[in-house]
């Protein structure tokens, strides 16, 4: 680990090395708000733009991916044949992302990269990625982040984070992945280690202080799987949901799919797209059973497998950073923070 300062007007020239060699990926403001984007070769990243609509999860998860194809040309001799899609393996660079978006990668990778199992396109991506975080100053008014087992200058997942002075980047280089986007940028002015932790340690206390909202977890683990799902309060909790499914899209840790095989001409592809615990088709069997037929059941799965399941499963803390995105975004006001309390607090009457 060690320090850098980058001068801001010495980014822009860094990025543009840097795109030479990397993929680069940065938030650029939209009609549809902010988001994290690859970035065309004349647009540099908005450092300083608001928390994303969307989590960056697509840059290793994409909505829509093609992941086999195959010929049905029968005159060719391997027709029918699912084949991998060319992949691009250029190096990607993630920069400005949250450190609360960085540390639910950690946590989809508990799911997409275990000893039981490895998909091959998540773990590929991963691979060849490096985050380059940004400290957050001023969390918005729905992070709860540091009850959720990070914050807002949390290293967790990242490569390199960065602080905001101002006039320039201080930047904490973490991995050797972190190193090499360094060299990449041509970023190579060393900043003194003990001053600078003690100006992340401040900065990360000023950020902390204005977190005002938090959640509690602590009696979670103790509860039984039974006690919670039987709990009276699912009724009341799923009882204005629409199943819009808006929730599980923004979500940086939802990693629900589908499979789907498409044809057109002699060309068969078979895609991967994000899906929803919150949507009936999603569990929607091919005999017409549907184990999750009423919304009370996909509302208690989306909290139980974040706030239990996972929990329970991983013992690595819950499947939730506490971004906010699906409180700000859920147009009914359904709010995890209440929903968790709800299930920690819970007491079954003997
Ligand atoms: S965003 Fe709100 S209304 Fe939409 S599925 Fe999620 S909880 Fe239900
Ligand atoms: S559950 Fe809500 S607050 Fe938690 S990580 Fe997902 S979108 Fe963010």
């Amino acid at each position: 680990m060690n320090f850098i300062t980058i001068d801001k007007n010495d980014w822009a020239a860094g990025i543009d090395q840097l795109k030479k060699t990397y993929l680069v990926f940065g938030p650029v403001q939209d009609e549809n708000g902010c988001q994290i984007k690859p970035l065309a070769p004349d647009v540099q990243p908005e450092m300083g733009a608001p928390a994303t609509v969307m989590s960056p999860k697509s840059v290793l998860f994409p909505q829509t991916e093609k992941i086999l194809t195959a010929t049905l040309d029968e005159s060719s001799k391997d027709h029918h044949i699912m084949k991998p899609v060319d992949k691009n393996d250029t190096p990607r660079a993630v920069l400005g992302i949250r450190p609360y978006d960085a540390k639910a990668v950690q946590l989809v990778k508990l799911n997409f990269d275990n000893p039981d199992y490895k998909d091959p396109y998540w773990c590929d991506a991963y691979d060849i990625t490096t985050f380059v975080g940004v400290g957050v100053n001023r969390p918005g008014p729905c992070d709860f982040s540091t009850s959720a087992g990070c914050g807002p200058f949390s290293e967790q997942g990242l490569d390199v984070l960065m602080a905001d002075l101002d006039d320039r980047y201080l930047a904490k280089v973490l991995t050797p992945k972190g190193e090499a986007w360094a060299a990449a940028c041509g970023f190579d002015t060393p900043a003194d280690t003990a001053e600078s932790q003690t100006l992340f340690d401040i900065l990360q206390k000023e950020a902390e202080k204005q977190i005002n909202t938090a959640i509690s977890t602590d009696n979670l683990a103790q509860k039984t799987i039974l006690d919670l799902y039987e709990a009276p309060f699912w009724d009341d909790v799923a009882f204005s949901c629409i199943n819009c499914g808006t929730c599980t899209f923004v979500c940086p840790t939802c990693w629900c799919f589908d499979i789907q095989d498409e044809t057109k001409h002699q060309t068969a592809v078979r895609f991967r797209n994000w899906d929803s615990c919150m949507s009936p088709l999603f569990t929607h069997h091919a005999s017409g059973h549907n184990p999750r037929e009423s919304k009370i059941h996909r509302v208690r799965q989306r909290f139980m497998h974040k706030l239990k399941y996972f929990l329970d499963k991983y013992d690595q803390g819950i499947m939730c950073v506490g971004c906010g995105r699906c409180v700000a975004s859920c147009p009914v006001n359904i709010d995890i923070r209440e929903v968790c309390n709800l299930m920690n607090d819970y007491q079954k009457d003997k």
